[in-house]
């Protein structure tokens, strides 16, 4: 397939370009050839069954892994010459914390806030808003002084989302987002990165298993397949943009596409 597949007219910047990219690991091919772009405003969703290389292809959009062959673009630049990393926000595959990091929650979640700015800088009174503010659309608040290494897997995952939020990064990379997290936060958590994506023109790429919420939001068909890998993309363009900077706000907005968790009531 080429990068051309996407049906979406490419009307932006591509703020990640993959160009026949391929991966091994131990001789097994896991990763092979490769071409995607995801242009900004996109919302990707990526499945894909164990094994078929989704956290490789993470890990290597985000500098952690080299490919074996082919190039990797952020923001038009090689990404060996990248240096915008405070324009992407990454959060990876849930996995147990060290229970003896000294960090509590708020620390984690107000580092977020650094990503812009000067590390330097000390921590004003807005930024400790935008971190209540994160913390209790992540239902997290009661949570804020305890070490983030007492928490369990799930409410761990919802601090490591508060913090990537807060720093309002231009493209927000998940990695199986919503595992172990109970479904009236997957639900708002799902209404905000819609709002996010449709309001605030953010860019998302997510690696997800729920095929129920990729269908419903990003639609029935792949708009490319690649070895076991599936893209499904939904563009938007043209919905005016909200000024609001919180977090809460999103809560509060109805989006037209409802998830599994909209039949509660
Ligand atoms: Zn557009
Ligand atoms: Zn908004």
């Amino acid at each position: 397939m080429t990068i051309e597949s996407s049906t979406n007219a490419r009307c932006h910047q591509d703020v990640i370009r993959l160009e026949h990219v391929s991966f091994d690991y131990q001789d097994q091919s896991v990763i092979r050839d490769l071409n995607f772009a995801v242009q900004q405003r996109d919302f990707v969703g990526l499945i894909g069954s164990n094994g078929a290389g989704k956290s490789t292809l993470m890990r290597m959009i985000v500098g952690l892994l080299k490919p074996k062959s082919g190039s990797i673009e952020l923001f038009g630049e090689p990404i060996e010459q990248f240096n915008g990393w405070q324009r992407i926000g990454y959060v990876p595959q849930k996995n147990s914390f060290n229970p003896l990091f000294p960090a509590t929650v708020r620390e984690v979640v107000q580092s977020g806030v650094y990503g812009k700015r000067n590390v330097a800088r000390r921590i004003q009174k807005e930024d400790i808003q935008k971190c209540s503010d994160a913390m209790d659309v992540m239902r997290i608040t009661d949570l804020a002084s305890k070490r983030i290494g007492q928490l369990s897997g799930g409410q761990q995952q919802r601090v490591f989302l508060a913090r990537a939020l807060i720093n309002n990064p231009e493209l927000l990379i998940l990695d199986e987002p919503t595992v172990g997290i109970d479904i009236e936060t997957q639900h708002d958590f799902f209404q905000l990165v819609q709002h996010m994506h449709q309001h605030h023109r953010m860019t998302f790429l997510m690696v997800s298993h729920d095929m129920d919420m990729i269908e419903a939001y990003l639609g029935q068909e792949p708009v490319q397949q690649s070895g076991k890998l599936k893209f499904y993309v939904k563009h938007s363009h043209e919905i005016e943009n909200c000024e609001a900077s919180n977090l809460s706000h999103t809560l509060t907005v109805r989006e037209t596409v409802s998830f599994k968790g909209d039949e509660r009531n």
